[in-house]
């Protein structure tokens, strides 16, 4: 469709008072460049040009992107705020998504703007009411645990991810951040303020055919080796969801720290991270959030099945990077040390925590470590846990754990991380033993 660029004098002066709100995005456009503007312009790029389309697809949409703008900061102190959930911490709402996870939510008038969950109210939901809880004593209670700010909706509108208690205030038994959140408030873990850098891999898939983005339907494309932080039209494919998903993290609030295309075309990376504790997991499920809803605007799919297409193509992973405060001080690659003996001893209780599916994913090749050995090694890519030449040559550093599946419950696994590496101590014997079998003289 054509455009035109004009000139915009009056347009900074149309600017609402909170001008940094993040433009909601419509399902248009995904497959077009296009800005659409009706006359009262409502793009806020900073730009001095706007762009004018020609000809309007279809005006009633450009009509509600005015109410969805709508600044009601001058008229109500009210916000809307949206609760979150993961499927993992509410049984009512649950189901086995498409996706491998499963993140519902629903919208909340809150009195004023808040800055802290506690000041937000819990929220009773009748689980009933899904005919997937019986009725008696089939209530959840959602407890606001962390808050971001919401760009979709922009001004003082939050989102809050919660977890999941009966009423008398019991956790239930599928809620994961409860159990993380008491390990990670244990002395001896907070004393070691874990640090946790997360790399989330997702594949993008074609709406109606369920096949990755960019790939012809029903066949292939060409092999792997130009997709890998890849650019050009054969090459790279959904570059504006990644873009539009890493502002919309930043502007929520979330540590996002980059964003790479992936090995397999259709395939991306974001990291999130280093974050503290407990802070990993909130933030890697609010990133989700943001990109189911990035992807529901444009009319894509969001996959986290570790291993989308059977056969020579990358799976989808999230490595964990990891350390604690004695791992980054002086003599750390001691501690590092330690930590692999740990971890290779709990070997099996790791992968049954890493993710559904992850045994297709795990096969020894495409950069993984078979499922049923565990191995360490520096700089390789083939092994469990990696330490990266820097950390060698440092003596200190972190590790990454290459196990974790891209549908990976982060509660879980950071979690275990800590537990295992500063709670958790093997019998001498096994660690002796071990010891021997990894070369690792700890
Ligand atoms: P890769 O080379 O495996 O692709 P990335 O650069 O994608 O690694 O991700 C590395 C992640 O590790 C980033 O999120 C980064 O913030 C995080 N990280 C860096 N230093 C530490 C540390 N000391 N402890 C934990 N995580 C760290
Ligand atoms: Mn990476
Ligand atoms: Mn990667
Ligand atoms: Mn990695």
């Amino acid at each position: 469709m054509a455009q035109i660029l004009a000139p915009s004098m009056q347009w900074q002066m149309r600017m609402p008072k909170y001008s940094n709100i993040a433009s909601p995005m419509t399902t248009k456009m995904w497959s077009s460049l296009l800005m659409k503007q009706n006359k009262k312009g409502t793009n806020r790029s900073s730009a001095k040009f706007r762009v004018l389309a020609l000809k309007s697809e279809d005006s009633t949409v450009n009509r509600l992107e005015d109410l969805l703008n709508l600044d009601i900061t001058p008229y109500t102190d009210k916000i809307i705020a949206e609760y979150i959930c993961q499927n993992n911490t509410i049984s009512c709402w649950n189901r086995i998504g498409g996706t491998g996870i499963d993140m519902r939510s629903k919208s909340k008038t809150i009195s004023k703007p808040v800055e802290h969950p506690s000041e937000l109210p819990k929220w009773n939901y009748d689980g009933s009411s899904t005919g997937q809880a019986p009725g008696e004593d089939s209530e959840v209670i959602l407890y606001p645990q962390a808050i971001f700010k919401d760009p979709f909706r922009g001004g003082n509108n939050i989102l809050v991810i919660c977890d999941t208690y009966t009423p008398a205030g019991e956790p239930i038994p599928t809620n994961k951040r409860h159990r993380a959140a008491e390990i990670f408030s244990n002395s001896k873990v907070s004393a070691e303020v874990p640090w946790f850098g997360i790399e989330q891999e997702y594949t993008l898939l074609q709406q109606n055919v369920k096949w990755p983005l960019g790939w012809p339907v029903g066949a292939y494309p060409g092999p792997q080796g130009p997709y890998y932080c890849g650019a050009g039209a054969d090459k790279s494919f959904g570059r504006d969801i990644a873009d539009a998903h890493y502002k919309a993290c930043l502007y929520a609030g979330i540590n996002i720290s980059g964003t790479n295309g992936e090995v397999m075309p259709g395939q991306w990376e974001y990291q999130v991270g280093p974050s503290v504790g407990i802070d990993a997991g909130d933030h890697i499920w609010c990133s989700r959030y943001l990109l189911e809803r990035i992807t529901e605007q444009a009319g894509v799919v969001l996959s986290l099945d570790p291993k989308p297409i059977e056969g020579d193509w990358n799976g989808a992973g999230c490595h964990t990077n990891y350390s604690t405060k004695s791992m980054r001080e002086e003599g750390g690659y001691e501690t590092i040390k330690k930590a692999i003996l740990n971890l290779s001893l709990r070997h099996k209780e790791h992968i049954s925590a890493y993710g559904e599916g992850n045994e297709r994913r795990l096969t020894g090749k495409h950069e993984t470590a078979s499922i049923d050995s565990f191995s360490w090694g520096v700089a390789n890519r083939g092994c469990s846990i990696r330490v990266g030449r820097e950390t060698e040559k440092q003596g200190k550093g972190y590790l990454e754990d290459r196990r974790p599946a891209s549908n990976m419950d982060p509660y879980v696994v950071t979690s275990l991380l800590a537990e295992t590496t500063i709670l958790w101590e093997p019998t001498l014997e096994a660690e002796a033993l071990a010891a021997q079998k990894l070369a690792l003289n700890v």
